[in-house]
């Protein structure tokens, strides 16, 4: 075939991955999670009240594959080996000798990489006997992914949307309650946080941090209902490595390695998702990639932030974490990329740019809704918002290679597509669209726990 005609990587229902990468085997000394008030690490037993046992296995686990159920895999199957795209047309616009692809995660009804983990989440908690999930939303993403996979599981979902999200997008709500979704805008009156809470804000517009809060306290408190995170934790991430192991298979294929990987993050999900599998080649030696976290300029954790231990959530109910963090109380701007507006960072992601293995960028969301529209254009798909900021660092990087006059191999993961979005695109095309950047961060007045030992 000629190669102008490879213009997209395709794997048979047989070549797709049949057990996620667990990269913790890979890594010594991760920081472990901490009980905030006895600041010991936090044991399998203190989290059996929101996660089912295999889940907190996996969160901890040190075993480098870890099979994916039959269950779990038939799910996959209805939209999975998703394709990895040859973006020429893109290629084309810049004029760049880089060749770039993307690995194109919106094929499913929810539009996003979510749905990867928001199955065996499903999946496992229903073999553990439980009945009903709770969980929060920003954008409406997670929400999404989670309750179609708990409809598929019979299982009841809980969803607390941020409450600027459940109003600006009543159809992400309605997606919801179309799968069976009870949908509450966070904070709400359904809990005993949210009632405190707005007893003192009344007219929060609420954020993540409290959505969690929110559904972390109804799970707590009944028997039947756990609690399910669409990101930041170590399970979720390794779920999402179908992404990089797929991708690896469909460049060995086409005989080729990527010397640049790049996505969007947020809590970090669908970057652990694509990048993990390129991270243990690198540390074993075998690749010198570069790996590149595209971060938002509102809510820049990593570029900005401090690696410290933090609270994960508003309410201070979860175990702390050692992260990069821009403080549990930071309130980021508006911008339309919600899934990017999360405080802290994955933990292992965070361990990896911290020792250098990484690197991040950030980028504000005029540039990066621009570079959306341009591959709208050149690629006939419309980015979600988040997928943008990797767009963005993937054309910076091709238009590098261009002045430099080397081929480079670039792969970014197309997290999600935009349609439930439009509202961003629609700002940008009336000029009303501004940049929302983080003012100036003191890294010294960050907000960290205030525990005696802690950060020693
Ligand atoms: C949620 C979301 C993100 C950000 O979350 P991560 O956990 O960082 O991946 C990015 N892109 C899309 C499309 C999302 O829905």
């Amino acid at each position: 075939m000629k190669e102008e005609l490879i213009r997209k990587v395709q794997l048979t229902d047989k070549e797709m991955p049949t057990a996620w990468y667990n990269i913790q085997a890979d890594l010594k000394d991760l920081p472990p999670y901490l009980n905030p008030q006895t600041l010991k690490p936090v044991t399998a037993e203190e989290l059996a009240p929101i996660f089912p046992p295999e889940i907190i296995k996996q969160e901890m686990s040190k075993e480098r594959y870890i099979d994916i159920p039959d269950e779990v895999q038939d799910i996959y199957h209805t939209y999975r080996p998703s394709n990895l795209h040859r973006a020429y047309g893109l290629e084309r616009m810049l004029g760049t000798p880089a060749k770039i692809f993307y690995k194109y995660e919106g094929n499913n009804a929810t539009g996003s990489h979510k749905l990867n983990s928001a199955v065996p989440q499903a999946y496992y908690n229903k073999a553990a006997g439980i009945k009903r999930l709770t969980t929060e939303t920003g954008a409406g993403q997670w929400g999404s992914a989670l309750s179609m996979a708990c409809c598929h599981f019979g299982l009841e979902c809980q969803v607390y949307m941020v409450k600027v999200s459940y109003n600006q997008k009543p159809m992400r709500r309605t997606f919801m309650q179309t799968f069976g979704a009870g949908v509450a805008a966070s904070p709400s009156n359904l809990t005993q946080f949210g009632r405190d809470y707005l007893a003192q804000n009344p007219d929060s517009n609420g954020n993540l941090g409290i959505a969690i809060s929110e559904a972390v306290e109804d799970a707590v408190s009944r028997s039947d209902t756990n609690y399910a995170l669409g990101s930041v934790l170590n399970h979720v991430a390794m779920h999402q490595t179908i992404i990089g192991l797929e991708t690896q298979k469909q460049f060995e294929k086409i005989d080729m390695y990527p010397d640049i990987v790049i996505a969007c993050a947020g809590g970090g999900s669908n970057f652990s998702g694509i990048a993990f599998p390129f991270v243990r080649d690198k540390l074993q030696g075998k690749a010198d990639t570069r790996i590149i976290a595209a971060e938002s300029a509102a809510c820049p954790s990593l570029t900005k932030g401090v690696y410290a231990y933090d609270y994960s959530d508003v309410g201070h109910m979860c175990p702390i974490t050692k992260m990069y963090t821009l403080g549990a109380n930071f309130m980021p701007s508006g911008v339309h990329a919600g899934g990017l507006r999360y405080h802290g960072m994955n933990p292992i992601v965070s361990k990896l740019y911290h020792d250098g293995v990484i690197e991040a960028a950030a980028y504000s969301q005029l540039d990066t809704l621009k570079a959306g529209m341009a591959f709208a254009q050149a690629e006939g798909i419309i980015p979600a918002p988040e997928s943008t900021h990797a767009i963005k660092c993937a054309m910076d990087e091709a238009l590098k290679a261009k002045e430099e006059g080397v081929s480079k191999t670039i792969v970014f993961c197309l997290s999600g597509n935009g349609y439930f979005d439009m509202y961003a695109y629609e700002a940008l095309l009336a000029g009303s669209l501004k940049d929302s950047n983080a003012p100036e961060i003191d890294k010294n007045k960050i907000s960290l726990p205030k525990i005696a030992g802690l950060q020693e």
